[in-house]
């Protein structure tokens, strides 16, 4: 279970809890458990990584999850995975601030995924293993493909 009755803190191995990121599996979240300013950042993070998790660098979406679905061809449960959060390079409750060099855009799965771990690894190394990972078929499975230009 993920909840633990609020709607923006989730429990962490060994009781604590963490509000680092508003969880929501729903499609059509309304941030209304996000603060105005951090939902301001992770517009411009989101803009700035180009739509792209900072983690896994695979594509996010912020407001319409079923155009994503559409583009992607994605089901809706798993298109909740990759929706774009506001995640805390250094985290709350370890001290980390809302400012805007400690905050990154990344998916949901990314996010969520770093805090429930028993000691979470520093953002660096956080990436470098999603990655690692996502290229082994071990992450959340998905992998947009890239873009080729052709070229003639
Ligand atoms: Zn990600």
């Amino acid at each position: 279970m993920m909840s633990s009755g609020t709607s923006n803190s989730f429990r962490l191995r060994g009781g604590r809890t963490c509000r680092c990121a508003s969880v929501s599996n729903e499609l059509e979240t309304k941030d209304r458990s996000m603060g105005q300013k951090l939902t301001k950042l992770r517009s411009t993070k989101y803009a700035a990584q180009k739509g792209l998790c900072y983690y896994c660098r695979q594509p996010m979406w912020v407001k319409d999850g079923i155009a994503f679905c559409k583009i992607h061809r994605l089901s809706a449960r798993f298109a909740a995975r990759l929706q774009c959060t506001a995640e805390h390079l250094v985290a709350r409750c370890d001290g980390g601030h809302d400012g805007a060099d400690n905050i990154v855009a990344a998916c949901l799965f990314c996010n969520r995924t770093r805090h429930l771990a028993k000691s979470p690894l520093s953002s660096d190394r956080y990436g470098l293993r999603v990655r690692g990972r996502l290229l082994v078929g071990k992450w959340h499975g998905f992998i947009a493909p890239t873009r080729q230009k052709n070229a003639s």
